[in-house]
């Protein structure tokens, strides 16, 4: 049987614990998923792409069934390349669904074989996003539960510099 491939785009700056929960949910849906990320997102970022990579792969060391790349053009064309039958997107919040809904209808546009999966996270990660954490990490020790022990290690030591 083939496999089924779902991608995973976003930013991942830096990955959450919320990011690493629809991964999961993704697991029992997909033979493989690969992490995608954006290599044209933020302006500064925290996190250099290749040390985003490194992070998000350490998370994964154990298990094939997750892997993660770059993309620079237009995402339906790289998932086409890798015969992905998905993307996967988070729905958080109403907040949220315009422009995802906006993307996944464009992208269903471009691509229509392939579908838009929008995964919820567990309600604790509702609130949580990657710049929040980033504002709060600036501040206080205390955000632990909102990313994987390894990340929270690497903001710890990129701040200290
Ligand atoms: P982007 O810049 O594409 O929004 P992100 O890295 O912020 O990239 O997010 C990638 C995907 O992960 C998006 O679909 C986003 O909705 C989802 N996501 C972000 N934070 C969370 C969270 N706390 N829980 C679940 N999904 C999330």
């Amino acid at each position: 049987m083939t496999k089924r491939v779902a991608i995973f785009p976003g930013s991942f700056d830096p990955f959450t614990s919320g990011h690493q929960d629809l991964v999961r949910r993704g697991q029992k849906m997909f033979d493989e998923i690969i992490i995608t990320i954006a290599k044209n997102s933020a302006k500064s970022p925290m996190f250099t792409k290749e040390e985003r990579k490194e992070m998000i792969s350490e998370i994964y060391t154990d298990t094939d069934q997750v892997r993660v790349e770059f993309f620079d053009h237009l995402l339906v064309d790289f998932a086409a390349s890798h015969s992905a039958v998905a993307i996967i997107r988070g729905l958080r919040a109403v907040s949220d669904f315009e422009y995802e809904m906006q993307m996944a209808l464009m992208n269903r546009h471009l691509a229509p074989e392939i579908s838009t999966v929008f995964l919820m996270p567990h309600e604790k990660y509702t609130y949580l996003n990657s710049s929040i954490v980033k504002e709060v990490a600036k501040h206080s020790e205390n955000y632990h539960d909102f990313v994987p022990p390894n990340i929270y290690d690497r903001i710890k030591a990129k701040l200290n510099k």
